[in-house]
């Protein structure tokens, strides 16, 4: 079963990844960002605390991402038996205490799917989610911010992954249905999942 992290810049593409991959092969899709905002729309304590960072585009600290995302995760495995973790680990400390606790639960990722795209299409396909979504965090301030916390926080996750050898790099900046191709096939090659032979292509996400 696959246990995937989907690792990629704010507008690349990995909710819309992350929800077919979901389909198509039966793991749990667990978006960190999705169970922040439910967060601050139950209006709790924590998800005020939240809100004060994720509508400035800063990273939320450690310890409350754990506490949000380790409950979700030990019981979407259980369930499902694998995951597609969209959004989450975004920092080296995280990435660390993520491969620990996969260790100790028998939950090791064992693939990351990093997705590109040019900056420029980044910020404009941000710029459209804003016009139909309305998300607080998708002004053009706070997605430049997103873009620079990337860089300097999330993508050194990159090399610490490739180095492990379980990396696949996908440039976004195409057809959707060339980077679902390219990536099933990779997971197909790694033996992570049965040859879909006969389907019919997953639904466009999002
Ligand atoms: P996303 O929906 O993935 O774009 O995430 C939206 C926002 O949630 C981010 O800009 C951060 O403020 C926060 N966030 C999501 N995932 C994490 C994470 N793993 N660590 C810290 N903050 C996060």
């Amino acid at each position: 079963m696959v246990r995937v992290i989907m690792l990629s810049p704010p507008g690349a593409g990995k909710g819309t990844h992350s929800k077919w991959l979901t389909l198509h092969t039966g793991a749990a899709h667990i978006s960190a960002g999705d169970l922040l905002r439910a967060e601050v729309a139950r209006g709790s304590d924590l998800g005020r605390q939240v809100a004060a960072y994720t509508d400035r585009g800063d990273l939320v600290p450690d310890e409350l991402i754990f506490r949000i995302l380790a409950p979700a995760v030990v019981a979407a495995a259980r369930s499902t038996g694998g995951y597609v973790l969209d959004g989450f680990p975004r920092t080296m400390p995280q990435a660390l205490r993520a491969a620990q606790f996969g260790a100790d639960l028998a939950l090791t990722s064992n693939a990351v799917i990093y997705l590109t795209a040019p900056e420029e299409e980044l910020v404009s396909r941000l710029l459209d989610r804003a016009q139909r979504d309305g998300r607080a965090d998708d002004t053009l301030a706070v997605i430049r911010h997103r873009l620079a916390v990337f860089a300097s926080e999330t993508a050194p996750l990159v090399d610490y992954y490739r180095s492990r050898g379980i990396l696949l790099e996908l440039s976004t900046d195409r057809a959707e249905a060339d980077v679902q191709a390219d990536l099933l096939h990779w997971l197909e090659a790694r033996g992570l999942m049965q040859h879909a032979a006969g389907q019919s292509s997953p639904d466009q996400a999002e």
